[in-house]
Order: structure tokens, then sequence, then C-alpha cells
């Protein structure tokens, strides 16, 4: 059997060094290495005995996302391209504000939900990433920057919440005091809207943050924009979160993307509070950012953003606007696609 080191959770290099015939806190020593100090080399990893670390070498594979390609936008956002050991291939994203860093990761290669107005979509679904991946796209950013990332969202290509093992395994480890110790606060994820992953996400037991992707406050819309809600249709989305908001007491952020003339006009942003009631959610409006695959969509003008926006306030909803990032190397939302290289 071959084992990953990223594939591991704590509780797993405990067992393989209990078997070894290891103290148990060895376990979390080299867990310290790998996910604190992103020491990747067993060899460099002082404070283990040159014997275990020889046993390290030859028996855990180190496997990482190869950088295939690093982009640095004009406002300093990075996009990242990585494969994956089977040649696979995804992006991420390192968001910089005022000092604090940001890193959009991947859960999948692709994406098998084709909403229309996502470029990550339009390309097509391979196959979902392990653990390992998705640390692996983090561990990566930070070394390769060499400063801590603060926040980590799933954002990057793919469904989270379809990919659910992987992605509460790998977001275990992160929040793990042994492993990256990164605040429960600091991590969110980002969903199309899968009624039983915002389900478990209720009981799930370190309280990240959520983020549902709306987009269109009414199933004829959103089923032609989002084809997952002809699956779970608003009712029964907004039913989940109403008990995803009960069990944890979290407030619900909603992204909603203006395209222009689809879903930007007020009417929509009124019909948004309605289906929200209750929720007080906090509402992030996205700008739409431009595709290859769609040009016929374009983002809404200032005028329509503006009057979207009153509405919201004259509704009492908070929101924000949020500053385009990254467009200019395709990694603003929406605009991640693995085969472009
Ligand atoms: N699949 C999950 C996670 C991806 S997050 C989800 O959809 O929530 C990516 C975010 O960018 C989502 O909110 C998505 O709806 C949004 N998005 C996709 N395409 C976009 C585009 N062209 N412009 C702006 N936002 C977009
Ligand atoms: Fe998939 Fe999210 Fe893009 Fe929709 S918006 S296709 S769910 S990545």
């Amino acid at each position: 059997m071959e084992y990953y080191a990223l594939e591991m959770t704590l509780n797993d290099w405990q067992i393989l060094f209990a078997d070894w015939g290891e103290q148990k806190f060895r376990a979390s020593q080299v867990c310290q290495w790998i996910y604190s100090k992103k020491e990747f080399n067993y060899h460099l990893m002082s404070n283990l005995s040159k014997d275990l670390r020889e046993k390290l070498n030859d028996n855990i594979l180190m496997s990482l996302p190869i950088m295939l390609r690093q982009q640095v936008s004009k406002d300093g956002t990075r996009k990242y391209l990585w494969s994956l050991n089977d040649g696979a291939r995804v992006e991420s994203v390192l968001l910089n504000h005022g000092g604090h860093k940001t890193a959009c990761i991947s859960s999948q290669a692709g994406c098998p939900l084709g909403c229309t107005f996502c470029e990550t979509g339009a390309n097509g679904f391979t196959r979902n990433l392990t653990r390992g991946e998705i640390l692996g796209q983090f561990l990566m950013m930070e070394k390769i920057n060499g400063a801590d990332i603060n926040n980590i969202v799933f954002m990057g290509m793919g469904e989270p919440l379809l990919n659910e093992d992987n992605v509460f395994s790998a977001i275990r480890s992160l929040n793990d005091k042994n492993m990256r110790n990164l605040g429960a606060r600091h991590i969110t994820v980002s969903t199309s809207g899968i009624v039983p992953g915002i389900e478990d996400l209720a009981d799930f037991e370190i309280p990240i943050r959520l983020s549902l992707s709306l987009h269109a406050p009414n199933d004829e819309l959103r089923s032609r924009l989002m084809p997952v809600n002809k699956q779970y249709p608003l009712q029964s989305l907004v039913n989940a979160l109403r008990r995803y908001r009960e069990r944890t007491g979290e407030r619900i952020t909603i992204e909603y993307a203006l395209i222009d003339r689809v879903n930007d006009s007020p009417e929509y942003a009124y019909e948004t509070a309605a289906l929200l009631d209750g929720l007080e959610p906090y509402i992030n409006l996205i700008p739409f950012n431009p595709i290859p695959s769609r040009p016929e969509l374009k983002r809404s003008d200032s005028s329509r953003i503006k009057a979207f926006c009153n509405a919201l306030t004259e509704l009492k909803i908070e929101f924000e606007l949020r500053k385009e990032r990254g467009t200019d190397i395709m990694a603003a939302c929406g605009q991640l696609a693995s085969t472009r290289v």
C-alpha cells in the first residue's frame, strides 16, 4: 500500500507511527513540519531521528501539486495553474487585500453543474480532487509566497459540496491545532445550492462560513442560469439555509453576479429580499466577469448597478459591491478554466 503524506489525517499518522513503534507525539511533529513550517523534505525535519526521516522518505510520498504557471495581475492578485498526479489541471488564486491574504481554492477539476455564466462550468468536469490535492494548493501557495495565508475560500473551480468528504477532511486538517491551525471563521465554503450538503454543513463540527451563489431570486430565471436549481429549487434551498442559520447562528453570505439585463433590474432586488426574508443575509454583489464561452453576456453598466444597490439600501439589506480583482489575468470569479495554457 502506498501512503501519500497530504492524504493522511493526524489520526492516520498516529496509527502509522504506533505501527512503526514510534511515539504518538512524533505524528504531531511531522504535521507541524508540513502544515506549519511548509517543510516538505523529510531529510530536513531536524527534530526527528535520522532513521525515522529515512523511513518516512522511503515510505510516505510527499506528493504536491506542480506549479505550471504563475500569473500576477496589475492589482497584485496571483493565479496559479497546477498539474496533479494524473495530469489533471486546476487553478487557484491568491488575493491580497491590505496585507491580508485569501486563497481561493479548487475542489474539483472542472465542474459538472454548467452554470451558464461560468467559464469553469463551460469547460466540463474531470473529477473530484482528493483532500491532499485541496490542501496541496493552499500549502504550495504559502510555500511559494513565504508567508501565511489568512483565509481560505472554496470559490475556485468546482462545487465543494459535491465533493464533501474530501473538502470536509481538508477543512479538519486546516483547522486542527496540530496541523495548520486556521480558525473556523477564516474558512468559507461557497455553494451553488446543494441542499444535502448545506444540511451537512449545518451539523459540521467546525463552524466555518457559508456562502450561497444565488444570482436569481425565482425558479424560472435561476433554473435558466443555474441548471442545478431544477434539482434543488429555491423553496428547498431556502429551507436548508434557514435550518443552517438556526443551528449555527451564522449569517450567510449571498453571492449575486450582476449580468446586464439578465438579473440586474431593481425588481430582482425586491424579489431577493422577499425570498430571504428573516435570514438577515449579507449580499456580495459581483459585477459580472466576462467569459470567452459566452460573449453575449455583459457586465451591468454603472447606472444599473447603482439602481440595484439603491433598491437593496431601501430594503435595508446589507450588501457590498465587490471590487474587481484579477480580471486582466482571468483570475476573477467564474473565470477559472484549467484548459487554457
Ligand atoms: N461552485 C461553487 C464555488 C465556486 S465559487 C459556487 O458556484 O458557489 C465561484 C463564484 O463565482 C460563485 O459565486 C459563482 O456563482 C460566481 N461566478 C461564476 N461565474 C461568474 C462570472 N462570470 N462573473 C462573476 N461571478 C461568477
Ligand atoms: Fe460550477 Fe460554481 Fe461555476 Fe456553477 S458557478 S459551474 S457551480 S463552479
